[in-house]
Formats: C-alpha cells, structure tokens, sequence
C-alpha cells in the first residue's frame, strides 16, 4: 500500500541501552497534580477528579535537542514531568491492575504558552493552543519497567541555567501513576503506545531564547533541552 502523501516517520522514542524504539500514539497530560502547583496556579488542591488535556505525537523532542523557540507567545513556561508510556490498552482499567498497562518511563517537560493558557482559561475555551503546539513535548529515551519496576517516590526537580526552578517528589502526586491511568482509562480506551505525562510539581515558569533545561527525575533519567537563540 502506498500512501498518497509524504507523510513523514511515526513519532517515536528511543529506549535505553538498545537501537529499539517506542512509537507514540496519543499523549495524555494531568492537570494539576501536585498541590503546589495547584496552589501556585490560583486553585485549591483538593483532590478533585483529575482532568486531562492532549498534545499531538508528533510534539515529542528527542533528549539532547536544540528547540526553535515557539511561535505566538511571550511567555513560555517549563513543567518538568514523569512520562508513563502504556505498553497495552484497556478501558475501566482497576487501579490494582493499572501498572500491568505500563511499558517504561521517562523523563519530560509540558512546555506551555503561559499567555495563550491563560487566555484560554479566561474565556472559557479550549486550552489546546497553549499546551499542545509544535515541540512543546520534549522526552528523553525510555526505560522499561522491566528494569527499573515503577517509580512511586524520589525526587523530579528542573534547572533553567544550571539554577534550580521546580523540585518536588514522585510521592506528592495528587492521583498517583496507577490511580491516573485507571482514571483515564474510565474516560477513553487506553492503547499501547499512549504517553502520560503525569503533573509537574511547583515552580513553573518563563523560558526565553537561548535557555538550557535540565530536568531530572530519580532512578529515571535526565533530560536537557536548550532553547535557539
Ligand atoms: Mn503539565
């Protein structure tokens, strides 16, 4: 079969310590799931159902990349992330079964247009163009839970020239990996290929041209990221 346009390589990412690749297939992104980046973000962190938004595969950026800063913003902001990439589908999936679903993680930023974001909240429209635009899902290569089983506590922090802007914990999510993927999967059917990107703890904020991101997150990875000049 031939297709009759160029259509471009399946979104994919890298897996450590081998030449295999994980293909993406939707990207999944909690709202709001640690309580200081709630607080941070004028809300209360109570612990409401969580809510989802999306960003496109082929917003992923390889671990390493140089980004072209993004168009239509002046306030673009980091959120540094843990990333579960589901190795198998389901929907109303059981909380206690919910880690069978996971293939690996990662280490990633929701990199969001603050101002579009905010636009969005403001009147009630979608948020999509603040959060799921070209490069706005960068990732580094994943690790199977084969090897490192499922990260529930440790620390995720990012740097923004080499100074320290978010740090948290893993064990202060609101709804945690195996009770969001159960969720989510209460909403849509889950498909292996799909990503999560689990909440970002507090500290948000800018990045301009020309900066270096470095996230981190224990016994997962490291990601950095410089954004062109
Ligand atoms: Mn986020």
């Amino acid at each position: 079969m031939k297709y009759v346009i160029d259509f471009g390589p399946l979104p994919a990412l890298p897996v450590v310590g081998g030449s295999d690749r994980f293909p993406v297939g939707r990207i999944y992104c909690v709202g709001r799931n640690y309580a200081g980046h709630a607080r941070e973000m004028g809300h209360d962190p109570d612990r409401e159902p969580p809510f989802f938004f999306m960003k496109p595969a082929n917003a992923i950026v390889p671990n390493g990349a140089t980004i072209p800063y993004p168009q239509a913003t002046k306030d673009l902001h980091h959120e540094i992330e843990l990333v579960v990439a589901l190795g198998k589908g389901g929907a109303d999936i059981p909380v206690a079964k919910a880690l069978d679903h996971v293939w690996g993680y990662g280490v990633g930023l929701d990199m969001t247009r603050r101002d579009l974001q905010g636009e969005a909240k403001k009147m009630g429209r979608p948020w999509e163009m603040g959060k799921g635009f070209d490069h706005s899902a960068p990732c580094t290569a994943l690790l199977p839970a084969s090897k490192i089983a499922h990260p529930a506590k440790g620390a995720i922090w990012l740097k923004v020239n080499g100074t320290v802007k978010q740090k948290g914990d893993l064990a202060e999510m609101i709804w945690n990996v195996p009770e969001t993927i159960s969720y989510l999967s209460g909403l849509v059917t889950l498909q292996p290929g799909d990503l999560i990107y689990s909440g970002t703890p507090a500290g948000v904020g800018p990045v301009k041209p020309g900066d270096k991101l470095e996230g981190h997150v224990d016994g997962v990875g490291d990601l950095t990221v410089t954004y062109a000049n």
